[in-house]
């Protein structure tokens, strides 16, 4: 579903992404983990172009993103879901604003909007919050209306950096369950940046250990090999601090 090849991006002459290869297979739910620092965000902004590798070729879906000009590009982020650790709704606009923003960014038919908005918000379990503003919500549905957001145009592909760093224990479960039900219901490859090995190993099926924007190791996580995968992950990580 997304390939990188040899792909590289430097800010102010510092290499942040070193030449790197990663491919992530439809239906995963592909976890990226490293310090901070190390490079995750910005791998992640790369798969959807909202950073422009300096060398390299980005994948997703069968279409080579880094040869698209401005309009394709913007026709194929359609297809590509992000979500943020701050959320990144607008203060002033209603839960229902918004997720038709997105909508109406992407030009969806006038007529089908509102049954849109309002399958999203069900599916997160907001549907009678979308009067509300977000000051008016917990931070775990703040994170539930920027996923009914990012689902609105039909993704293949969710793009999450780090979407439960803000959130206690309990509610970070309950988002992870929504990102697994999204997974296994929708048929969505999700991409999950953390700095947490609870995380990744409660819902990833794999995961990619980054060191200084270099792919140090990726590893399965099966149900039955869990326990070893898991210890390898913890092992690469714990060696990298
Ligand atoms: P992580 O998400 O793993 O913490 P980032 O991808 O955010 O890492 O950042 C990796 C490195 O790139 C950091 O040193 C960061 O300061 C730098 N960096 C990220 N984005 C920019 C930018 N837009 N301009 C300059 N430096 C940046
Ligand atoms: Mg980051």
């Amino acid at each position: 579903m997304i390939s990188l090849h040899n792909v590289s991006k430097s800010f102010t002459g510092v290499p942040v992404i070193q030449s790197i290869s990663l491919s992530i297979a439809r239906g995963d739910i592909h976890g990226i983990i490293g310090a901070s620092g190390s490079g995750k965000s910005t791998l992640l902004r790369l798969m959807n172009l909202l950073e422009t590798p300096d060398a390299g070729d980005v994948e997703v879906n069968g279409q080579k993103l880094t040869a698209l000009n401005t309009k394709q590009l913007r026709q194929a982020r359609k297809s590509i879901g992000m979500i943020f650790q701050h959320f990144n709704l607008v203060a002033n606009k209603t839960v229902y604003e918004n997720v038709v923003v997105a909508l109406e960014l992407a030009k969806y038919p006038k007529a089908e909007l509102r049954k849109r908005v309002m399958d999203c918000l069900q599916f997160v379990g907001l549907e009678s919050f979308q009067a509300k503003y977000p000051a008016q919500l917990s931070g775990g549905q703040k994170q539930r209306v920027a996923i009914a957001r990012a689902l609105a145009n039909h993704p293949h592909v969710l793009l999450c950096d780090e979407p439960t760093s803000s959130l206690d224990p309990h509610t970070t479960a309950e988002i992870l369950r929504v990102l697994a039900d999204i997974n296994q219901r929708l048929g969505v490859t999700i991409v999950l940046v953390s700095h947490e090995m609870d995380v990744i190993k409660s819902i990833c099926n794999r995961v990619t250990v980054l060191t200084d924007g270099t792919i140090h190791d990726t590893v399965a996580i099966t149900p039955r090999g869990i326990q070893e995968t898991v210890n390898t992950a913890v092992h690469l990580v714990e060696r990298l601090k």
